[in-house]
Formats: structure tokens, sequence, C-alpha cells
């Protein structure tokens, strides 16, 4: 059986390669050609010997991801990728080129099991994690496309499917990849994770001394209506996750943002935003608002337009950071994992076959 060397940090590909005479400096060589030229096969790391890449051909293997269909918006500017791992299974990658950069929206589970009512990731359960190096390829996978027009990633949300806080050693492993010099140099504050609120693992992470941006999915100004959406409240109730945001942002000094699914009738009504305005004062916190891409099977609609700029005003005039999420790539169903369960009629869908 030949070792996969993707997703290795360059001292456990040292490790790795020293059983067979290969010097342990040579890792970093190896790691570059991987993780920043893209290379996978062993013949064109030219910096080593011809004897050296026979050694590593014979007994390691690069296992990236392969594409099995990709969606472009509309206006070009999201690009969704399903793609398939070494054992069949595949997730959703998002590419979305904002004003700012270029931001790559990642999945960090086959699946969810967290059961937010309003997401279709979790429909299915949850299959299995994603290793630290899956996690890396998609991202590496979306580099290597902007490379070929002299772009590159400039910012990752881990937002995709899955709880990332629920695979932790793994998406930390991802994070510490992404900062590496030998892999994508990316800055901490660039990386972003989003939790549904596991409140140990917050704790955990705020102790790393990691500054990456952390996005709380709260969702609802009160309890009662938190459990009704997401599960996860009835083990970590708001109060709690909001208490561990608070000592994040303590730790870390940086700015905790807040998701908040908009919900026709649910959660989105005068009330809910001043109730909302109240959890949120005092907070280092930015507020996102996002219209929820509806789930007609649960009768979860998105707000009037109207209504969305109400419940903006509310917070805005008790001084609240707000922002409204710019809806990328709606038309191809981007935001959430929703793709496996609808048919795309208005999209256009390129199959792998095709490319
Ligand atoms: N499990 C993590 C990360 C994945 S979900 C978390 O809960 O944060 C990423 C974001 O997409 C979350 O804020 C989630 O609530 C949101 N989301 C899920 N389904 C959605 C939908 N139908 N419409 C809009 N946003 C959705």
């Amino acid at each position: 059986m030949k070792i996969n060397i993707f997703g290795m940090f360059v001292e456990e590909i040292g490790e790795a390669i020293g059983p067979y005479g290969l010097p342990k400096f040579r890792a970093a060589q190896i790691a570059k050609w991987i993780y920043q030229h893209g290379i996978d096969d062993f013949e064109n790391m030219t910096n080593l010997s011809k004897d050296h890449r026979k050694l590593l051909m014979e007994h390691f293997v690069i296992h990236r991801v392969s594409t099995q269909a990709v969606q472009q918006s509309a206006d070009g500017k999201t690009s969704k990728y399903l793609l398939r791992f070494h054992d069949g299974m595949a997730v959703e990658t998002v590419l979305m080129r904002q004003t700012y950069g270029n931001s790559v929206c990642v999945s960090t589970q086959v699946g969810c099991a967290m059961g937010c009512v309003f997401c279709a990731s979790t429909l299915n359960g949850v299959t299995r994690n994603l290793t630290g190096g899956e996690i890396l390829a998609q991202v590496l996978y979306v580099n290597q496309l902007l490379q070929q027009e002299e772009q590159h990633v400039n910012t990752i949300v881990i937002m995709g499917a899955g709880e990332p806080l629920a695979n932790y050693e793994n998406v930390l492993k991802f994070i510490r990849l992404c900062h590496a010099d030998y892999c994508l140099n990316l800055s901490y504050r660039s990386i972003t994770i989003s939790t549904s609120g596991l409140v140990p693992e917050i704790d955990q992470l705020a102790n790393e001394g990691l500054p990456v941006t952390l996005s709380i999915s709260l969702h609802a100004p009160n309890n009662e209506i938190r459990s009704q959406l997401m599960p996860i409240n009835n083990r970590y109730p708001l109060v709690e996750v909001l208490a561990a945001a608070n000592r994040y942002a303590q730790q870390t000094g940086r700015q905790v943002t807040y998701e908040y699914v908009l919900i026709a009738d649910v959660n989105d009504q005068a009330h809910h935003a001043k109730q909302l305005a109240g959890l949120m004062r005092g907070r280092l916190a930015n507020v996102n608002l996002i219209p929820v891409n509806s789930v007609l099977e649960r009768g979860l609609l998105r707000p009037s337009n109207k209504q969305v700029q109400l419940f903006e005003q509310i917070l805005l005039e008790r001084k609240i950071n707000v922002t409204v999420r710019r809806e990328m790539g709606t038309d191809i169903l981007a935001a959430c994992g929703q793709l496996r369960h609808k048919n795309l009629t208005e999209a256009k869908v390129i199959e792998a076959s095709d490319l």
C-alpha cells in the first residue's frame, strides 16, 4: 500500500521519507512541489535526484480531488464545484469572486449531523469527516484554476457542508497548512470558521492562539426559536454560545460575526430584531443577515426585501454593526449544500465528462 503524502505537514513528510533514505531537508522541496506547484507526478520534481524520485514513486501517492460537476452562476462570479475524493465521496466547494478578492468556501464533512431545519447539507446526516488534506485539496483545486488567470485564493470561509468544530483536529490541521509558508502562506485572519455553536470547541479554538475569524450561526434571538431551528441549542443554549463567543473575542481580540438566517414569519419580525439588538449590545460583534434560501419542503420562505430592510434598520438604529449578505450564486444554490437535493433547471451544469 502506497502512502498518501498529500495533506502532510512538512515535518510529517520528513518522517515519512526518512525510512527510504531520503534526507529530511528534501521534505520542504517535496511540499512545495505538491502544494505550490500542483505537481502530482514525482517524476516532475526536478530538483530531486532520479533515484529519490523513483523511491518516492514506489512508496507514495498524491491524492487530490477530481471534478464531478461544475456550475457557474449567470454573472460568472460564483462557481460551484462538486469534488470527488479518492474513496468516491464528493463534497461541494464554492469560489466567490468578491470585490475584495477570491474567496473559497470549503466543506469539512460529507453531510452534516447537526440537523438544522433550514439546511440541506444535513438531510442525510453525516457520512464521514474529511481529513485536513481533503479540505486543503478543495482550496488548492480552486487555487490552481485561479493561477491560470494569474490570480489566487485570498480568503477562505469554512462554511460549506459539515460542522467544522465537530471535526476539530482535521480542521485545525487544514488551517495550519493554509498558513504554512511551503503551502498557501495565508494569514490566519483571512480564514473564517463558522460554527453552529459547539461551546467546548469554541473555547479550545480560542486557546490555540490562532487569530482566525469566528462566525457563530445564531439564527434566533431567543432560546425557543433557536431550539426549533437548531437541535444543538438543546445541548448548548443561546446564552452559553454567546458567552463562549465573548470569551473568544476577548482572548483573540477578534470581532465575532453572528450569522442570522432570516426566515419569513419565523425570526424576521420587528420584535425579533429588537430582541437580537438587546443580545448584541456591548459586544465586539458584527451581525450578518442572510435571507434564507427557501426550503419549500419545510415551508421555510425567504422574507420580502422590505422585511429584510426593516430588520436591518432596527439593528442600525440601535448601533449594532450589521450587513446583509450579498447573495452570490443563489441561481446555482451555492449558499448551503442544496445542490444534491434539487433539480437544477436554470443553472448551467457542466458534467465532468464535458471538461
Ligand atoms: N455548520 C457550520 C458551517 C456550515 S453552515 C455552521 O452552522 O455555521 C454555513 C452557514 O450557512 C450557516 O450560517 C448556515 O446556517 C447557513 N445556511 C444553511 N442553510 C441555509 C439556507 N437554506 N439559507 C441560507 N443560509 C443557510
